[in-house]
């Protein structure tokens, strides 16, 4: 496409180009939105700082266009800068790789896999093939940009560490076809540096959907035989319902793990799905209206309507914590394990032995998409630290949650002779849990101010007192969720806000 020439220039002035005014004018000129299947958005209004933000989101694409390539898409100054990278990413700073700079995406791109239809530009198959956040550690990035060399750190699910962009020519601002820039694109020496396996070849496969880029465009096709196989099999028809399918979890006491129990390290949440509607619910039923990107990815798995059993993990339970707390999406990488599947489409597949259902899962969310936002989770190792979820052989709805001792804050909310009344958030309310006993000196690091109204549940030995203090303990919780402190470890530097130990990991509540 060629692009006219409207501004006059006088003297040494730049001419404003529209790319300035509108960073995604480009990207709409080349598309036509009623007949791609890509994203379109209004260009971003930023304000002074948040034009130079040092970090933000990055995605990188495999694209079979008419020529195969990777597309690295960095967040700045609210649109998605974008590179076509011919060899792709290397994690060994001996390569360097070509790089056009080529035209802003919005950040919608952040979730796009799909085919582009025939005819349209960028026609062909396209996978997200590494998704996370970027950070520019040296200068803002639209400086970097400007000055041909941007110095960037990855923290993605596959790249990972310091890059630097280097332009080697075709200096002139955002360009057009046929005199676009040429930058290169080079690992920084770093600890993640790799010289001996391609990262491209050990990981072919969507971060989203598990797919290599031959298999995407069968994706209905594979939908089309599950559901054949399911027939033919003499799969019972049913929908699941959110409240039948949370069996009330039995809490046992015990350190025996069973040979097909999976650990629980994050959040339950059951996740229905039906063409692009994705929903989540927590382990009490309520919808969760959080984790975007763990959505986009259930949304683009082959198996259009579905209902799993899992959890959600953000690296740790601070970091859980601080996303149910609103943090935003780079913050805390989420990610998914699934434990077993409960429909397919228009099956209910409950009742079916649990070896069938493990089975199907693997074709749901396909076992080898290695550091993926989705997993399948696999049986608990020897020593768990957390939970264990136990899945007999048997129908869906069997499920006991084994406790071995762990680590846990609570909120200090009454006090007797020789005992705290200890809580922890169950959404916006804080829940009476048990009881621990008290030493001197932790009594005297606590604050520990007498208040009139006590917690509803507190038993009438306590006087209530102020929710200001958390103390950790080691403990389990057993039967009916009762708090059984094995051990008090003292203080905790956690907010009260984030308290939210319980028999069952925390519960996903809309803020
Ligand atoms: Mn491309």
């Amino acid at each position: 496409m060629k692009e006219e020439e409207t501004d006059q220039t006088n003297g040494d002035e730049p001419p404003i180009t529209d790319s300035e005014l509108d960073p995604l004018a480009e990207y709409r000129r080349k598309r036509d939105p009623a007949a791609t299947n890509e994203p379109f958005q209004d260009p971003p209004v930023l304000k002074g700082d948040a034009r130079d933000a040092r970090e933000g989101q990055f995605v990188v694409q495999l694209h079979h266009a008419t020529r195969v390539h990777y597309d690295l898409r960095l967040e700045v100054a609210g649109v998605l800068e974008s590179f076509a990278v011919p060899k792709g990413p290397s994690q060994n700073p001996a390569d360097k790789r070509l790089a056009i700079h080529t035209e802003a995406h919005p950040m919608r791109y952040l979730d796009f896999e799909a085919v582009i239809p025939d005819g349209q530009y960028g026609a062909g198959p396209m996978i997200a093939w590494d998704r996370g956040r970027v950070r520019y550690p040296k200068t803002s990035p639209r400086e970097g940009l400007e000055n041909g060399k941007l110095s960037f750190e990855l923290y993605g699910r596959r790249l990972r560490g310091g890059y630097t962009l280097i332009r080697t020519r075709g200096r002139g601002g955002r360009s057009f076809e046929g005199s676009k820039e040429a930058w290169l694109l080079i690992k920084k020496r770093d600890d993640e540096i790799d010289r001996e396996r391609d990262v491209r070849e050990r990981y072919p496969q969507s971060v989203y959907s598990g797919l290599t880029i031959e298999e995407l465009p069968s994706a209905p096709e594979r939908y089309d035989a599950l559901l054949s196989s399911l027939a033919e099999s003499g799969a019972r028809r049913g929908t699941v319902a959110v409240e039948n399918a949370l069996s009330r979890p039995t809490f046992v006491k015990t350190l025996e793990v069973s040979a097909n129990g999976v650990e629980l390290r994050g959040a339950r949440v059951l996740v229905y799905r039906r063409g692009s509607e994705v929903a989540l619910y927590d382990s009490l039923g309520r919808s969760v209206e959080m984790f975007d990107e763990l959505r986009r990815a259930f949304a683009c798995l082959s198996t259009t309507s579905f209902v799993l059993d899992g959890e959600i993990t953000c690296g740790s339970a601070a970091g859980l914590a601080a996303r149910i707390a609103g943090a935003p999406i780079h913050a805390h990488a989420a990610h998914f394990r699934a434990f077993d599947l409960l429909s397919i489409g228009p099956y209910d597949l409950r009742s079916c032995p649990r070896e069938e259902r493990a089975q199907r899962l693997r074709e749901v969310v396909p076992a080898e998409s290695a550091r993926a936002l989705l997993s399948v989770a696999e049986p608990a190792g020897d020593a768990p630290r957390g939970p264990v979820l136990t899945v007999d052989d048997g129908a869906y709805g069997c499920v006991t949650v084994s406790v071995s001792p762990r680590v846990m804050d609570f909120v200090v909310v009454g006090e007797s002779e020789n005992e705290l009344a200890l809580a922890s958030y169950v959404g916006a309310r804080l829940r009476f849990r048990g009881s621990a006993p008290v030493s001197k000196d932790l009594r005297d690091a606590l604050s520990l101010s007498r208040v009139d109204e006590g917690l509803s549940g507190l038993p009438p030995r306590f006087d209530p007192v102020a929710p200001q203090d958390v103390v950790r303990v080691r403990g389990t919780f057993i039967e009916h969720g009762v708090l059984e402190v094995e051990e008090v470890l003292g203080t905790s530097d956690v907010e009260v806000a984030y308290v939210t130990s319980g028999p069952v990991a925390a519960p996903l509540v809309n803020r």
